[in-house]
């Protein structure tokens, strides 16, 4: 039976890139080869390195001033790094979930933490809008795509300082104007590539500000002047997005990613707001296109492990919703086909026919 995998992370990728990764795994370039038996500093690897950044600059139109590394850690791992390397006194947080929560608490081991606003009354089933950001933060740091709560700022923000985002689960979805940001990252997971490597895009000049010591790996400044090649880096996770990069630009770079997300979000919200049985958790301007979570509706609570029983029989992976808000999500990144959701709304259309 075909899977139509809707896990959340680690995710569905090109079937390409999953493909060609495994040939490389092989046989790098017909060097006889495995990719993960070659130096990361052999001169077929450097291009891999140097591609891969010309791509996210190139996709994302990433302006002069910028450096793109890729680390070990994860997205998690930025969580320390940022408030290391940017916090001198003062950082403001805008929280919005899980993710969010974490980020704060890694940065209030190294200044004040603002807490501009919070959704967490609300199970963060919204984005608070009106918040002010007090001016003399060192930065606003937010979560574009909330993975957990199905919840996204589609939008790049106005803020008055320097702004940092974690898009690990929305990048490359839409276009996002850079120049806003001092600093965007993600672990690749999501919408990117294999789990293991992590993305940091870096405003160069925005660097060098505070005054601690910061330990060699964790400073952003030694992974920028070697190149992400400091230490030996995540070899195969890196060639595995430089396919998925390749495969974004083919397809017609973010631009059609955004239209294609657009469209498949727009399908399966439909479907939950027009079926009897199902409603979103999300209020429905915050709805995020990556990650669609929707519950039972109260009259029919008890049929939800009926549901899954019945999505899982048809094919249906990953659709059980995370603890934290029940339910399912139905997670829509770059590569799941329209078809996949299709074959979900059928799902749900046929259980309703039974009920
Ligand atoms: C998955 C996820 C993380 C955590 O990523 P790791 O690479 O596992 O550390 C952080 N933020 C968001 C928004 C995520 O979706």
């Amino acid at each position: 039976m075909k899977k139509h995998n809707f896990n959340a992370g680690p995710s569905i990728l090109p079937r390409e890139v999953i493909e060609e990764t495994a040939q490389a795994i092989l046989d790098f370039h017909g060097s006889g080869l495995s990719l993960m038996e070659i130096s990361h500093r052999a001169k077929d690897f450097q291009p891999v390195v140097d591609e891969a950044v010309a791509l996210f600059k190139e996709l994302l139109h990433i302006p002069e001033g910028y450096s793109v590394v890729f680390l070990g850690g994860g997205a998690s791992l930025e969580f320390c790094m940022i408030p290391y390397n940017f916090l001198n006194k003062k950082a403001a947080y805008l929280n919005t979930g899980t993710w969010a929560k974490k980020a704060m608490k890694e940065a209030k081991a190294f200044g004040e933490v603002v807490e501009v606003a919070s959704s967490a009354d609300a199970n963060f089933s919204f984005i608070p809008k009106d918040f002010s950001v007090p001016a003399d933060a060192d930065y606003f740091h937010f979560t574009t795509n909330n993975t957990i709560f199905g919840t996204e700022i589609k939008h790049d923000l106005d803020v008055p300082v320097p702004t940092i985002a974690d898009m690990s689960s929305d990048i490359f979805s839409r276009p996002v104007d850079v120049s806003k940001y001092i600093c965007i990252y993600g672990g690749a997971q999501k919408n990117l590539a294999m789990a293991g490597v992590t993305f940091v895009i870096i405003k160069n000049d925005a660097l060098g500000k505070v005054s601690r010591y910061i330990p060699t790996m964790l400073n952003y400044q030694t992974h920028i002047d070697n190149g992400s090649m400091f230490n030996t880096p995540p070899v195969v996770p890196i060639y595995s997005a430089l396919l998925t990069l390749r495969w974004i630009k083919a397809q017609g770079g973010v631009e059609e990613m955004e239209r294609r997300a657009t469209e498949k979000a727009d399908m399966l919200y439909g479907e939950i707001d027009r079926n009897k049985l199902f409603v979103g958790t999300a209020a429905a301007e915050d709805r995020s296109r990556m990650n669609i979570c929707f519950v039972m509706a109260p009259e029919y609570k008890e049929l939800e492990a009926d549901f899954l029983k019945f999505a899982t029989e048809r094919g249906m992976v990953g659709l059980k919703g995370h603890r934290s808000v029940g339910g399912f999500r139905a997670s829509c990144y770059n590569a799941l086909p329209k078809e996949s959701v299709q074959a979900l709304i059928d799902c749900m259309q046929a259980f309703e026919k039974l009920h």
